[in-house]
């Protein structure tokens, strides 16, 4: 059992690698993003809360994700847990310590993927999902064979994110910079940090992030 966490910015491709892991490797995501949308769809008061935050680009307030991540770390997963999204502040990685040693787990890999600002906003910029299957899209680097329908599972429930435009971009930039971007140095500190190149091929991340996971 091996829990890490993917760290990087928004577009990093942090989501595409968690899908893989949990594919490959029977490995649990745990993605605040997702959660956070979820609660918003489903309509819970937190959901409501939280929207407009998430909409600008800003970070949701430590208590509510470290309260989503509580709930779900329990004893631990079988193939472990990918921790993406969260920690993203000081607050929460130390929350997140706390959590695992209290459960008997450990923090195995910190994986941070490297992208240059140009790319993800190309990325970011683009983007939609299947609403059904989570198979993600791009207008220009992967469009869907037929418009409008999704390749993998032919459903027609394509989304765009509410925070994927140029504004709450450049938002959650900031964001990350100020706030997640000192994780850096404290997992470095730690002794937990490995870096990946996550402009390469996506199977050639993959393939680092597997090689950072057999040595661990
Ligand atoms: P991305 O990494 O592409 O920006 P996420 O899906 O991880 O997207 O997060 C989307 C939004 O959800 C963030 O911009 C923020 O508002 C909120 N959020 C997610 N995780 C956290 C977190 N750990 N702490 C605070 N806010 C979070
Ligand atoms: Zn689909």
């Amino acid at each position: 059992m091996v829990n890490i966490i993917l760290l990087g910015p928004p577009g990093a491709g942090k989501g595409t690698q968690a899908k893989r892991l949990v594919d490959e490797r029977a490995m649990v995501q745990l993605s605040t993003g997702d959660m956070l949308r979820e609660a918003k769809s489903s309509g819970t008061e937190m959901g409501r809360r939280v929207a407009d935050v998430m909409a600008r680009g800003q970070l949701v307030t430590d208590d509510i994700v470290i309260g989503l991540i509580e709930e779900k770390i329990g004893q631990g997963a079988g193939g472990g847990f990918i921790f993406d999204g969260f920690p993203r502040t000081l607050k929460q990685a130390d929350a997140l310590a706390a959590l695992l040693q209290k459960t008997g787990q450990t923090l195995d890999a910190v994986v941070e993927m490297q992208v240059d600002d140009a790319a993800l906003v190309a990325r970011i910029t683009g983007r939609f999902t299947c609403g059904k299957c989570g198979e993600v899209y791009h207008d220009k680097t992967r469009p869907t064979k037929v418009s409008g329908t999704c390749d993998v599972c032919g459903s027609h429930d394509l989304k765009r994110r509410a925070d994927d435009n140029e504004d709450a971009l450049k938002t959650r930039l900031m964001e990350y910079y100020k706030k997640t971007s000192p994780l850096i140095g404290y997992y470095y500190a730690k002794n937990q940090l490995s870096t990946v190149d996550g402009l390469a091929e996506m199977d050639s991340v993959a393939a680092a992030i597997s090689k950072i996971l057999d040595k661990t």
